[in-house]
């Protein structure tokens, strides 16, 4: 792979339409070399759109492709999948029928140039990390779901390859092949460079692994950033309630700037941390996430729900602002119905800063 453009992938204003109607709207991103960016967005937002377009399975209506600095894809034209330096790792592993794990694992390998017995061999040193050594002479049909879901997988990493395009890979993977195939993807980027696409509705799953995360609503990029500006500062409702459990007060903001905000709630004016650009004295959506809020203080309201949940337990408390969710370790100390105090920690003013859509801010 070439060493002259630090992006692994860019995507530049790519529109892709399925007979006029619109499945990714307009988007530009870059992948880094050796960073994996996370596509956010619930089932329908086009990350399976976005995905086969940079494979080169589908072309763009509008916009372009770039692999390691190449235009590969544009209106005009559209390189073949198989000239294009990615692997693929899709819900539908399209395994071989003919093929045992074995070989179809070892095929890329070869393909690379190694001889046959040191393509067996790397083969069968994945299948192994990925638990199905023992399967290794099997063809497909003779495969659980699961079991033929790691043999892609591990045909995927036999692929060397500068970019890693996933959709939904580990969505029915137990915990133990998750670990070891996110370990392996480590090991991949920091050696060589490599960067991955990896699309999931999980938020979970894409703030644990992602180095920067792209939230995408019907088609448009809404936001992107790390996993913890998503998470604290969010670009919308939308967003915050995307990213993570999110409760949303109606208050009013009194003052903003230099890394505060001072809010109005319940006649208690309370600074907390959360910068905001805000217009002043107006009604906004404030974010508080389940970690921002406590119990005692100077706020008060009444319990709706508790919830214990082994190593923390869930306050659900009703105040005149709305329901906040209050996320505290320990079991309960506190039952449904009583009046509890609270205050918060910090918060983030919605709306009032449009969402940081390019790479300024922390870390970029
Ligand atoms: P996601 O991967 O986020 O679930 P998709 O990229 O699969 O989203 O779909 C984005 C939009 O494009 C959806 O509205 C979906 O219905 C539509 N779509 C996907 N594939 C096709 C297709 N082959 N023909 C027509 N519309 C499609």
């Amino acid at each position: 792979m070439s060493t002259e453009s630090p992006h692994v992938l860019e995507v530049r204003r790519l529109t892709v339409s399925y007979h006029g109607s619109v499945a990714v709207d307009d988007v530009t991103l870059q992948v880094r070399r050796g960073e994996i960016l996370a596509l956010l967005g619930p089932s329908g937002s086009g990350k399976s759109t976005l995905l086969s377009t940079v494979a080169g399975f589908l072309p763009p209506t509008r916009g372009e492709v770039w692999l390691d600095g190449r235009l590969v894809a544009s209106e005009e034209q559209a390189e073949p999948p198989e000239r294009r330096d990615v692997a693929v790792v899709f819900q539908s592993y399209a395994l071989w029928p003919h093929l045992s794990a074995l070989d179809t694992v070892a095929y890329p390998i070869r393909r690379r140039g190694s001889t046959r017995r040191t393509a067996r061999r790397e083969a069968l040193d994945i299948l192994d990390r990925l638990r199905i050594g023992h399967l290794a002479d099997r063809r497909p049909a003779e495969l659980s779901g699961g079991e033929q879901q790691r043999v892609g997988l591990a045909r995927a990493l036999a692929r060397q390859a500068s970019v890693y395009l996933f959709d939904e890979p580990t969505a029915h993977l137990d915990t133990h092949v998750r670990g070891v195939f996110l370990d392996e993807m480590v090991v991949r980027r920091e050696a060589s460079g490599a960067g991955g696409l990896y699309a999931t509705h999980d938020a979970e799953e894409a703030l644990g692994l992602a180095d920067r995360v792209a939230l995408l609503n019907a088609g448009r990029l809404v936001q992107l950033g790390t996993p913890q500006q998503v998470y604290a500062e969010p670009a919308d409702v939308w967003a915050a309630r995307l990213t993570g459990p999110a409760s949303v007060l109606d208050v009013a903001v009194t003052d903003a700037g230099g890394g505060r905000c001072t809010v109005d709630l319940q006649g208690q004016l309370i600074t907390v941390e959360g910068p905001a650009a805000t217009v002043q004295h107006r009604s906004v959506p404030l974010l508080v996430r389940p970690g921002w809020a406590r119990l005692g203080g100077e706020l008060r309201g009444r319990l709706r729900a508790v919830s214990f949940r082994g190593p923390h337990s869930d306050y659900l408390v009703e105040t005149p602002a709305g329901e906040v969710l209050i996320r505290e370790v320990g079991p309960p100390r506190h039952a449904a119905e009583d009046d509890v105090a609270w205050t918060l920690t910090r918060a983030w003013p919605l709306g009032g800063e449009p969402g940081r859509l390019a790479d300024e801010g922390v870390a970029g």
